[in-house]
Protein backbone atom coordinates (compact mmCIF):
# COMPACT_ATOMS: atom_id res chain seq x y z
CA UNK A 1 0.00 0.00 0.00
CA UNK A 2 1.15 3.30 -1.13
CA UNK A 3 1.48 5.85 1.96
CA UNK A 4 2.80 9.15 1.02
CA UNK A 5 0.84 12.19 1.77
CA UNK A 6 -0.63 11.74 -1.81
CA UNK A 7 -2.69 9.12 -0.70
CA UNK A 8 -5.08 11.78 1.08
CA UNK A 9 -6.25 12.08 -2.48
CA UNK A 10 -8.59 9.78 -3.46
CA UNK A 11 -8.69 7.55 -6.99
CA UNK A 12 -11.59 10.31 -7.90
CA UNK A 13 -9.52 13.45 -6.12
CA UNK A 14 -6.76 12.78 -8.99
CA UNK A 15 -9.45 11.82 -11.76
CA UNK A 16 -10.89 15.83 -10.95
CA UNK A 17 -7.45 17.37 -10.84
CA UNK A 18 -6.71 16.11 -14.68
CA UNK A 19 -10.19 17.72 -15.21
CA UNK A 20 -9.67 20.69 -13.68
CA UNK A 21 -6.66 21.08 -15.81
CA UNK A 22 -8.17 20.60 -19.24
CA UNK A 23 -10.88 22.86 -18.09
CA UNK A 24 -7.96 25.58 -17.20
CA UNK A 25 -5.86 24.48 -20.52
CA UNK A 26 -8.64 24.39 -23.07
CA UNK A 27 -10.95 27.60 -22.01
CA UNK A 28 -13.68 24.90 -20.90
CA UNK A 29 -16.38 26.86 -19.01
CA UNK A 30 -16.90 26.04 -15.21
CA UNK A 31 -20.69 24.99 -16.18
CA UNK A 32 -19.15 21.73 -17.94
CA UNK A 33 -16.70 21.11 -15.11
CA UNK A 34 -19.63 20.96 -13.02
CA UNK A 35 -21.69 18.57 -14.84
CA UNK A 36 -18.62 16.18 -15.67
CA UNK A 37 -17.45 16.10 -12.16
CA UNK A 38 -20.57 15.11 -10.76
CA UNK A 39 -22.14 11.43 -10.86
CA UNK A 40 -25.87 11.25 -11.95
CA UNK A 41 -26.20 8.50 -9.31
CA UNK A 42 -24.59 5.73 -7.07
CA UNK A 43 -26.47 3.11 -5.95
CA UNK A 44 -25.18 1.58 -3.10
CA UNK A 45 -26.67 -2.61 -2.13
CA UNK A 46 -26.00 -4.60 0.92
CA UNK A 47 -27.61 -8.40 0.18
CA UNK A 48 -27.79 -11.72 1.90
CA UNK A 49 -26.77 -14.95 0.18
CA UNK A 50 -26.75 -17.98 1.83
CA UNK A 51 -23.53 -19.74 1.54
CA UNK A 52 -22.37 -23.10 3.54
CA UNK A 53 -25.93 -23.23 5.54
CA UNK A 54 -24.43 -19.39 6.74
CA UNK A 55 -25.81 -15.75 5.87
CA UNK A 56 -23.15 -13.61 4.41
CA UNK A 57 -24.16 -9.75 3.26
CA UNK A 58 -22.44 -8.19 0.26
CA UNK A 59 -22.18 -4.60 -0.51
CA UNK A 60 -22.07 -3.63 -3.94
CA UNK A 61 -22.11 -0.09 -5.81
CA UNK A 62 -23.22 0.99 -9.52
CA UNK A 63 -22.06 4.22 -10.05
CA UNK A 64 -23.64 6.18 -13.51
CA UNK A 65 -21.30 8.70 -14.23
CA UNK A 66 -23.42 10.40 -17.04
CA UNK A 67 -26.24 10.00 -19.60
CA UNK A 68 -25.70 11.99 -22.42
CA UNK A 69 -25.70 8.71 -24.55
CA UNK A 70 -27.31 5.69 -23.41
CA UNK A 71 -26.87 3.11 -22.49
CA UNK A 72 -24.08 3.76 -20.39
CA UNK A 73 -21.41 1.42 -20.02
CA UNK A 74 -18.81 0.43 -17.90
CA UNK A 75 -17.02 -2.76 -15.78
CA UNK A 76 -17.76 -4.44 -13.21
CA UNK A 77 -14.94 -5.71 -10.53
CA UNK A 78 -15.11 -7.86 -7.68
CA UNK A 79 -11.95 -7.38 -5.40
CA UNK A 80 -12.35 -6.23 -1.71
CA UNK A 81 -10.66 -2.95 -2.33
CA UNK A 82 -14.03 -1.90 -4.21
CA UNK A 83 -15.13 1.30 -2.43
CA UNK A 84 -17.74 3.92 -3.70
CA UNK A 85 -15.04 6.53 -4.20
CA UNK A 86 -13.49 3.89 -6.97
CA UNK A 87 -16.20 3.10 -8.60
CA UNK A 88 -17.04 6.83 -9.15
CA UNK A 89 -13.39 8.08 -9.98
CA UNK A 90 -13.93 4.23 -12.89
CA UNK A 91 -17.31 5.38 -14.18
CA UNK A 92 -15.54 8.75 -14.74
CA UNK A 93 -13.15 7.48 -16.75
CA UNK A 94 -15.53 5.34 -18.80
CA UNK A 95 -17.23 8.47 -19.84
CA UNK A 96 -14.06 9.66 -21.06
CA UNK A 97 -13.08 6.72 -22.13
CA UNK A 98 -16.48 6.46 -24.63
CA UNK A 99 -16.01 9.68 -25.76
CA UNK A 100 -12.68 9.87 -26.93
CA UNK A 101 -13.26 6.20 -29.15
CA UNK A 102 -16.42 7.52 -30.51
CA UNK A 103 -18.35 5.05 -28.74
CA UNK A 104 -22.17 6.12 -28.06
CA UNK A 105 -22.59 5.35 -24.50
CA UNK A 106 -22.18 6.78 -20.83
CA UNK A 107 -19.78 5.94 -18.38
CA UNK A 108 -20.76 3.76 -15.40
CA UNK A 109 -18.99 1.43 -13.38
CA UNK A 110 -19.93 -1.58 -10.58
CA UNK A 111 -18.39 -3.25 -7.67
CA UNK A 112 -18.80 -5.59 -5.12
CA UNK A 113 -16.72 -6.26 -1.93
CA UNK A 114 -15.91 -9.90 -2.25
CA UNK A 115 -12.55 -11.60 -2.85
CA UNK A 116 -13.35 -14.05 -5.56
CA UNK A 117 -10.64 -16.86 -4.76
CA UNK A 118 -12.24 -17.94 -1.47
CA UNK A 119 -15.50 -18.67 -3.67
CA UNK A 120 -16.28 -21.67 -5.61
CA UNK A 121 -17.74 -21.25 -9.05
CA UNK A 122 -21.43 -22.17 -8.41
CA UNK A 123 -21.37 -19.54 -5.12
CA UNK A 124 -20.06 -17.11 -7.89
CA UNK A 125 -23.15 -17.84 -9.80
CA UNK A 126 -25.87 -17.53 -6.88
CA UNK A 127 -23.82 -14.37 -5.43
CA UNK A 128 -24.04 -12.60 -9.46
CA UNK A 129 -27.49 -13.69 -10.10
CA UNK A 130 -28.48 -11.93 -6.29
CA UNK A 131 -26.50 -9.39 -7.21
CA UNK A 132 -27.96 -8.60 -10.78
CA UNK A 133 -31.12 -9.07 -9.50
CA UNK A 134 -30.99 -6.72 -6.55
CA UNK A 135 -29.75 -4.40 -9.45
CA UNK A 136 -32.61 -4.95 -12.34
CA UNK A 137 -35.23 -4.42 -9.91
CA UNK A 138 -33.91 -0.79 -9.11
CA UNK A 139 -33.99 0.21 -12.44
CA UNK A 140 -30.53 0.13 -13.35
CA UNK A 141 -28.96 -3.05 -15.92
CA UNK A 142 -30.85 -3.37 -19.34
CA UNK A 143 -29.76 -3.73 -22.59
CA UNK A 144 -31.04 0.23 -23.46
CA UNK A 145 -29.88 1.51 -19.94
CA UNK A 146 -26.56 0.23 -18.44
CA UNK A 147 -24.81 -2.41 -19.64
CA UNK A 148 -21.54 -4.02 -17.59
CA UNK A 149 -18.33 -5.60 -18.51
CA UNK A 150 -15.66 -7.63 -16.83
CA UNK A 151 -13.09 -5.65 -15.40
CA UNK A 152 -10.34 -6.97 -12.09
CA UNK A 153 -11.92 -10.10 -10.66
CA UNK A 154 -14.81 -10.99 -13.12
CA UNK A 155 -14.88 -12.64 -16.42
CA UNK A 156 -16.88 -14.13 -19.30
CA UNK A 157 -18.33 -16.24 -17.17
CA UNK A 158 -19.77 -13.87 -15.07
CA UNK A 159 -20.93 -11.99 -17.78
CA UNK A 160 -23.22 -15.16 -18.72
CA UNK A 161 -24.46 -15.14 -15.27
CA UNK A 162 -25.71 -11.89 -15.39
CA UNK A 163 -27.59 -12.22 -18.61
CA UNK A 164 -29.54 -15.48 -17.17
CA UNK A 165 -30.14 -13.44 -14.19
CA UNK A 166 -31.39 -10.67 -16.21
CA UNK A 167 -33.52 -12.42 -19.00
CA UNK A 168 -35.37 -14.88 -15.92
CA UNK A 169 -36.59 -11.04 -15.01
CA UNK A 170 -37.19 -9.88 -18.43
CA UNK A 171 -38.10 -12.80 -20.56
CA UNK A 172 -39.72 -10.39 -22.74
CA UNK A 173 -36.74 -8.50 -23.62
CA UNK A 174 -35.88 -10.04 -27.15
CA UNK A 175 -32.32 -8.01 -27.14
CA UNK A 176 -31.42 -9.69 -23.22
CA UNK A 177 -27.97 -10.91 -24.54
CA UNK A 178 -27.10 -7.04 -24.73
CA UNK A 179 -27.43 -6.61 -21.04
CA UNK A 180 -23.83 -7.05 -20.48
CA UNK A 181 -20.32 -7.42 -23.03
CA UNK A 182 -17.51 -9.68 -22.44
CA UNK A 183 -19.65 -12.72 -22.81
CA UNK A 184 -18.52 -16.18 -23.42
CA UNK A 185 -18.17 -16.83 -27.13
CA UNK A 186 -20.86 -19.43 -27.33
CA UNK A 187 -23.34 -16.97 -25.58
CA UNK A 188 -23.56 -13.91 -27.12
CA UNK A 189 -19.78 -12.65 -26.72
CA UNK A 190 -17.98 -11.30 -30.01
CA UNK A 191 -14.84 -13.00 -30.73
CA UNK A 192 -11.80 -10.99 -29.87
CA UNK A 193 -13.04 -9.51 -27.22
CA UNK A 194 -11.02 -11.53 -24.95
CA UNK A 195 -7.87 -9.85 -26.27
CA UNK A 196 -9.29 -6.49 -27.19
CA UNK A 197 -7.80 -4.36 -23.99
CA UNK A 198 -4.35 -5.78 -24.77
CA UNK A 199 -4.76 -5.72 -28.57
CA UNK A 200 -5.57 -1.93 -28.54
CA UNK A 201 -2.84 -0.73 -25.60
CA UNK A 202 -0.47 -2.80 -28.39
CA UNK A 203 -2.53 -1.03 -31.25
CA UNK A 204 -1.95 2.77 -29.10
CA UNK A 205 2.02 2.02 -28.61
CA UNK A 206 2.60 0.94 -32.67
CA UNK A 207 0.42 4.08 -33.40
CA UNK A 208 2.57 6.31 -31.54
CA UNK A 209 6.11 4.95 -33.18
CA UNK A 210 4.04 5.67 -36.37
CA UNK A 211 4.38 9.37 -35.72
CA UNK A 212 8.28 11.03 -36.42
CA UNK A 213 7.67 14.46 -35.20
CA UNK A 214 6.43 13.46 -31.61
CA UNK A 215 8.84 11.06 -31.40
CA UNK A 216 11.54 13.76 -31.55
CA UNK A 217 9.91 16.17 -29.13
CA UNK A 218 10.77 12.68 -26.48
CA UNK A 219 13.73 11.89 -27.84
CA UNK A 220 12.95 8.71 -28.45
CA UNK A 221 14.12 6.19 -31.55
CA UNK A 222 11.63 4.82 -34.30
CA UNK A 223 12.22 1.63 -34.18
CA UNK A 224 9.72 0.10 -32.23
CA UNK A 225 10.91 -3.82 -32.97
CA UNK A 226 13.60 -3.30 -31.12
CA UNK A 227 11.92 -2.11 -27.56
CA UNK A 228 12.23 -3.87 -24.19
CA UNK A 229 9.33 -4.02 -22.40
CA UNK A 230 8.15 -4.01 -18.84
CA UNK A 231 4.55 -4.96 -17.65
CA UNK A 232 2.93 -4.97 -14.39
CA UNK A 233 0.17 -7.35 -14.17
CA UNK A 234 -1.05 -10.60 -16.27
CA UNK A 235 -4.10 -10.60 -15.47
CA UNK A 236 -6.70 -10.36 -18.82
CA UNK A 237 -5.32 -7.00 -19.23
CA UNK A 238 -1.43 -7.55 -19.46
CA UNK A 239 -1.58 -11.22 -20.60
CA UNK A 240 -3.40 -9.88 -23.41
CA UNK A 241 -1.20 -6.83 -23.93
CA UNK A 242 2.12 -9.44 -23.76
CA UNK A 243 0.46 -11.77 -26.39
CA UNK A 244 -0.29 -8.85 -29.01
CA UNK A 245 3.22 -7.50 -28.79
CA UNK A 246 5.07 -10.49 -28.38
CA UNK A 247 3.21 -11.66 -31.18
CA UNK A 248 4.79 -8.59 -33.21
CA UNK A 249 8.07 -9.62 -32.52
CA UNK A 250 8.57 -6.88 -29.21
CA UNK A 251 10.71 -8.19 -26.37
CA UNK A 252 9.02 -8.50 -22.93
CA UNK A 253 11.80 -8.25 -20.09
CA UNK A 254 9.77 -8.36 -16.82
CA UNK A 255 6.03 -9.39 -16.40
CA UNK A 256 4.75 -9.09 -12.33
CA UNK A 257 1.67 -10.57 -11.01
CA UNK A 258 1.07 -10.40 -7.03
CA UNK A 259 3.10 -12.52 -5.81
CA UNK A 260 6.32 -10.89 -7.66
CA UNK A 261 7.90 -10.50 -10.89
CA UNK A 262 9.92 -12.48 -13.82
CA UNK A 263 12.96 -10.64 -15.43
CA UNK A 264 14.39 -11.88 -18.42
CA UNK A 265 17.21 -9.38 -20.33
CA UNK A 266 16.51 -11.55 -23.11
CA UNK A 267 13.34 -11.74 -23.23
CA UNK A 268 10.59 -13.74 -21.51
CA UNK A 269 9.11 -16.74 -23.71
CA UNK A 270 5.48 -15.45 -23.43
CA UNK A 271 3.88 -18.27 -24.99
CA UNK A 272 5.16 -20.46 -22.30
CA UNK A 273 4.53 -18.01 -19.34
CA UNK A 274 1.04 -17.81 -20.53
CA UNK A 275 0.72 -21.24 -20.72
CA UNK A 276 2.08 -21.65 -16.65
CA UNK A 277 -0.12 -18.80 -15.50
CA UNK A 278 -3.28 -20.43 -17.37
CA UNK A 279 -1.67 -24.04 -15.49
CA UNK A 280 -0.57 -23.08 -11.76
CA UNK A 281 -2.42 -19.63 -11.72
CA UNK A 282 0.48 -17.46 -11.24
CA UNK A 283 3.85 -17.15 -12.58
CA UNK A 284 6.14 -18.12 -9.97
CA UNK A 285 8.70 -20.43 -10.23
CA UNK A 286 8.26 -20.13 -13.72
CA UNK A 287 11.98 -22.07 -14.86
CA UNK A 288 12.99 -19.50 -17.33
CA UNK A 289 14.61 -15.90 -16.49
CA UNK A 290 14.79 -14.42 -12.36
CA UNK A 291 12.07 -14.64 -10.18
CA UNK A 292 11.79 -11.28 -7.44
CA UNK A 293 9.40 -11.50 -4.83
CA UNK A 294 8.83 -7.69 -4.77
CA UNK A 295 6.04 -7.15 -7.65
CA UNK A 296 6.22 -3.03 -7.40
CA UNK A 297 10.37 -3.71 -9.07
CA UNK A 298 8.56 -4.72 -12.39
CA UNK A 299 8.01 -0.49 -12.61
CA UNK A 300 11.67 0.73 -12.10
CA UNK A 301 13.28 -2.22 -14.39
CA UNK A 302 15.63 -0.47 -17.07
CA UNK A 303 13.38 -0.79 -20.18
CA UNK A 304 11.79 1.29 -23.05
CA UNK A 305 8.45 1.05 -22.60
CA UNK A 306 6.32 0.85 -19.17
CA UNK A 307 3.11 -0.84 -19.30
CA UNK A 308 1.15 -0.91 -16.13
CA UNK A 309 -1.83 -3.19 -16.51
CA UNK A 310 -2.58 -4.01 -12.91
CA UNK A 311 -4.56 -1.24 -10.50
CA UNK A 312 -5.13 2.02 -9.86
CA UNK A 313 -2.23 4.40 -7.76
CA UNK A 314 1.12 2.63 -8.76
CA UNK A 315 2.65 4.86 -9.61
CA UNK A 316 2.83 7.57 -7.41
CA UNK A 317 4.80 10.93 -6.11
CA UNK A 318 7.28 8.76 -3.64
CA UNK A 319 8.03 6.09 -6.44
CA UNK A 320 7.90 7.77 -9.94
CA UNK A 321 11.59 9.44 -9.87
CA UNK A 322 12.67 5.30 -9.59
CA UNK A 323 11.14 5.03 -13.18
CA UNK A 324 13.69 4.54 -15.91
CA UNK A 325 11.50 3.86 -19.11
CA UNK A 326 11.07 6.24 -21.94
CA UNK A 327 7.24 5.86 -22.76
CA UNK A 328 4.70 4.52 -20.61
CA UNK A 329 2.08 3.65 -21.91
CA UNK A 330 -0.99 2.89 -19.32
CA UNK A 331 -2.91 -0.50 -19.70
CA UNK A 332 -4.94 -0.29 -15.92
CA UNK A 333 -7.37 2.71 -14.86
CA UNK A 334 -5.60 5.38 -13.27
CA UNK A 335 -2.07 3.73 -12.73
CA UNK A 336 -0.42 7.53 -12.06
CA UNK A 337 -1.33 10.09 -9.78
CA UNK A 338 -1.83 13.25 -10.56
CA UNK A 339 1.40 14.22 -8.83
CA UNK A 340 3.15 11.63 -10.52
CA UNK A 341 1.96 12.51 -13.80
CA UNK A 342 3.54 16.30 -13.21
CA UNK A 343 6.62 14.53 -12.79
CA UNK A 344 6.89 13.38 -15.56
CA UNK A 345 5.99 16.08 -17.95
CA UNK A 346 8.63 17.95 -16.16
CA UNK A 347 10.84 15.24 -17.32
CA UNK A 348 8.89 14.90 -20.74
CA UNK A 349 8.75 11.15 -20.64
CA UNK A 350 5.07 10.75 -22.63
CA UNK A 351 2.31 8.85 -20.95
CA UNK A 352 -0.50 7.08 -23.01
CA UNK A 353 -3.22 8.03 -20.97
CA UNK A 354 -6.05 5.12 -20.08
CA UNK A 355 -9.07 7.05 -20.91
CA UNK A 356 -7.28 6.11 -24.75
CA UNK A 357 -4.74 3.13 -24.19
CA UNK A 358 -6.93 0.77 -22.36
CA UNK A 359 -10.16 2.18 -24.58
CA UNK A 360 -10.35 -0.83 -27.23
CA UNK A 361 -11.51 -3.44 -24.18
CA UNK A 362 -14.96 -0.57 -24.72
CA UNK A 363 -14.97 -0.28 -28.45
CA UNK A 364 -15.10 -3.59 -28.78
CA UNK A 365 -17.94 -3.96 -26.35
CA UNK A 366 -19.63 -1.89 -28.39
CA UNK A 367 -18.96 -4.37 -31.32
CA UNK A 368 -20.59 -6.84 -29.13
CA UNK A 369 -23.58 -4.75 -28.17
CA UNK A 370 -24.44 -4.07 -31.50
CA UNK A 371 -24.18 -7.93 -32.48
CA UNK A 372 -26.60 -8.83 -30.18
CA UNK A 373 -28.88 -6.20 -30.39
CA UNK A 374 -28.57 -6.56 -34.70
CA UNK A 375 -29.17 -10.79 -33.93
CA UNK A 376 -26.33 -11.31 -36.45
CA UNK A 377 -22.65 -12.93 -35.98
CA UNK A 378 -21.01 -9.57 -38.44
CA UNK A 379 -19.71 -11.09 -41.56
CA UNK A 380 -22.67 -13.80 -41.60
CA UNK A 381 -24.09 -12.09 -44.57
CA UNK A 382 -21.27 -10.87 -46.76
CA UNK A 383 -18.26 -13.43 -46.74
CA UNK A 384 -19.01 -15.68 -49.09
CA UNK A 385 -20.52 -13.21 -51.22
CA UNK A 386 -16.90 -11.54 -51.42
CA UNK A 387 -14.97 -14.86 -51.63
CA UNK A 388 -16.95 -15.28 -54.77
CA UNK A 389 -16.21 -11.71 -55.79
CA UNK A 390 -12.84 -12.61 -55.73
CA UNK A 391 -12.89 -15.57 -56.98
CA UNK A 392 -14.46 -13.77 -60.20
CA UNK A 393 -11.49 -11.19 -60.03
CA UNK A 394 -9.15 -13.48 -60.23
CA UNK A 395 -10.65 -15.75 -62.94
CA UNK A 396 -10.95 -12.02 -64.87
CA UNK A 397 -7.14 -10.73 -64.32
CA UNK A 398 -5.68 -14.97 -65.33
CA UNK A 399 -7.73 -14.31 -68.44
CA UNK A 400 -7.18 -11.26 -69.90
CA UNK A 401 -3.57 -11.42 -68.76
CA UNK A 402 -2.99 -15.36 -69.92
CA UNK A 403 -1.37 -15.63 -67.01
CA UNK A 404 -1.24 -18.05 -63.81
CA UNK A 405 -1.63 -16.26 -60.58
CA UNK A 406 -0.43 -18.53 -57.31
CA UNK A 407 -2.77 -20.62 -55.18
CA UNK A 408 -0.89 -18.40 -52.10
CA UNK A 409 -2.28 -15.02 -53.80
CA UNK A 410 -5.62 -16.36 -55.46
CA UNK A 411 -5.92 -17.76 -51.08
CA UNK A 412 -5.12 -13.95 -49.99
CA UNK A 413 -7.57 -12.02 -53.09
CA UNK A 414 -10.63 -14.36 -52.58
CA UNK A 415 -10.57 -14.49 -48.14
CA UNK A 416 -13.78 -13.01 -46.93
CA UNK A 417 -13.30 -11.65 -43.70
CA UNK A 418 -14.22 -13.50 -40.69
CA UNK A 419 -16.06 -11.91 -37.21
CA UNK A 420 -12.45 -11.63 -35.57
CA UNK A 421 -10.93 -9.89 -38.63
CA UNK A 422 -14.11 -7.23 -39.04
CA UNK A 423 -13.10 -6.77 -35.45
CA UNK A 424 -9.82 -6.42 -35.16
CA UNK A 425 -10.00 -3.84 -38.30
CA UNK A 426 -12.40 -1.96 -35.97
CA UNK A 427 -10.53 -1.51 -33.13
CA UNK A 428 -7.31 -0.84 -35.44
CA UNK A 429 -8.89 1.94 -36.78
CA UNK A 430 -10.49 2.77 -33.59
CA UNK A 431 -7.05 3.49 -31.98
CA UNK A 432 -5.31 4.55 -34.92
CA UNK A 433 -8.29 7.61 -35.16
CA UNK A 434 -7.99 8.31 -31.25
CA UNK A 435 -4.24 8.82 -31.30
CA UNK A 436 -4.47 11.12 -34.22
CA UNK A 437 -7.26 13.37 -32.69
CA UNK A 438 -5.22 13.49 -29.30
CA UNK A 439 -2.29 14.82 -30.90
CA UNK A 440 -4.10 17.52 -33.38
CA UNK A 441 -5.78 19.05 -30.22
CA UNK A 442 -2.43 18.35 -28.17
CA UNK A 443 -0.64 20.42 -30.77
CA UNK A 444 -3.79 22.84 -31.45
CA UNK A 445 -3.47 24.04 -27.71
CA UNK A 446 0.45 23.47 -27.51
CA UNK A 447 -0.28 21.06 -24.39
CA UNK A 448 2.66 19.14 -22.99
CA UNK A 449 0.93 16.14 -22.68
CA UNK A 450 -1.00 13.75 -24.10
CA UNK A 451 -3.33 13.37 -21.10
CA UNK A 452 -4.33 16.58 -21.09
CA UNK A 453 -5.48 16.44 -24.65
CA UNK A 454 -7.50 13.41 -24.29
CA UNK A 455 -9.30 14.71 -21.52
CA UNK A 456 -9.76 17.88 -23.61
CA UNK A 457 -11.24 15.97 -26.14
CA UNK A 458 -13.62 13.61 -24.21
CA UNK A 459 -14.84 17.01 -21.95
CA UNK A 460 -15.53 19.02 -25.12
CA UNK A 461 -17.23 16.12 -27.06
CA UNK A 462 -19.73 15.79 -23.77
CA UNK A 463 -20.16 19.49 -23.65
CA UNK A 464 -21.62 19.21 -27.37
CA UNK A 465 -23.82 16.53 -26.82
CA UNK A 466 -25.14 18.42 -23.42
CA UNK A 467 -25.32 21.96 -25.60
CA UNK A 468 -27.15 20.06 -28.14
CA UNK A 469 -29.57 18.10 -26.04
CA UNK A 470 -30.16 20.47 -23.03
CA UNK A 471 -28.84 19.90 -19.60
P1 LIG B 1 -7.50 -8.93 -13.78
O1 LIG B 1 -8.09 -9.15 -12.44
O2 LIG B 1 -7.73 -9.93 -14.86
O3 LIG B 1 -5.90 -8.72 -13.68
C1 LIG B 1 -5.27 -7.87 -12.77
C2 LIG B 1 -3.97 -8.58 -12.43
O4 LIG B 1 -3.12 -7.69 -11.69
C3 LIG B 1 -4.19 -9.81 -11.55
O5 LIG B 1 -3.65 -10.93 -12.21
C4 LIG B 1 -3.45 -9.50 -10.25
O6 LIG B 1 -2.83 -10.63 -9.70
C5 LIG B 1 -2.42 -8.48 -10.73
N1 LIG B 1 -1.92 -7.62 -9.66
C6 LIG B 1 -2.57 -7.10 -8.59
N2 LIG B 1 -1.74 -6.36 -7.84
C7 LIG B 1 -0.52 -6.41 -8.45
C8 LIG B 1 0.75 -5.84 -8.17
N3 LIG B 1 0.95 -5.07 -7.10
N4 LIG B 1 1.77 -6.08 -9.03
C9 LIG B 1 1.59 -6.85 -10.11
N5 LIG B 1 0.39 -7.43 -10.44
C10 LIG B 1 -0.63 -7.19 -9.61
O7 LIG B 1 -8.00 -7.48 -14.23
P2 LIG B 1 -7.92 -6.86 -15.69
O8 LIG B 1 -9.24 -7.01 -16.32
O9 LIG B 1 -6.70 -7.33 -16.38
O10 LIG B 1 -7.75 -5.31 -15.33
C11 LIG B 1 -6.50 -4.71 -15.05
C12 LIG B 1 -6.63 -3.20 -15.16
O11 LIG B 1 -7.09 -2.87 -16.48
C13 LIG B 1 -7.64 -2.57 -14.21
O12 LIG B 1 -7.20 -1.28 -13.88
C14 LIG B 1 -8.90 -2.49 -15.05
O13 LIG B 1 -9.83 -1.52 -14.58
C15 LIG B 1 -8.29 -2.10 -16.39
N6 LIG B 1 -9.12 -2.37 -17.56
C16 LIG B 1 -9.62 -3.61 -17.82
C17 LIG B 1 -10.35 -3.83 -18.98
C18 LIG B 1 -10.86 -5.19 -19.36
O14 LIG B 1 -11.34 -5.34 -20.51
N7 LIG B 1 -10.75 -6.20 -18.54
C19 LIG B 1 -10.62 -2.76 -19.85
C20 LIG B 1 -10.07 -1.51 -19.57
C21 LIG B 1 -9.32 -1.33 -18.43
Amino acid sequence: MNTDNEQRKTFRENVELFVDEAIDQLNISEDISRIVKACRSVIQIKFPVKIKNKVEIFQGWRCIHSLHRLPTKGGLRYSLDVNQDEVEALAALMSYKCAIVDVPFGGAKGGLKIDPSKYSSSEIEIITKKFTRELTRRGTLSPARDVPAPDVGTNPKIMSFIVDAYKSLHPEDINYMAVATGKPIDHGGIRGRLQATGRGVHQSIKEFFRHDDELKKYKIDGNFQNKKVSVQGFGNVGLNTCRALDEDGIKIICVSEKEGMIFDEKGINIKNLIEYKIKNGNIKNFPDGKFINDPNESLFVDCDILIPAALENSIIANNVKKIKAKLICEAANGPISWRANKYLVEKNIPVLPDIFANAGGVAVSYFEWIRNISHIRLGRMNRRYEENRGREIVNAISQITDKKISEKSIQQIVYGAKEEDIVNSGLEDTMRIAFQDIKNLKNEYSLDNYRIAAYGIAIKKIEKSYLELGL
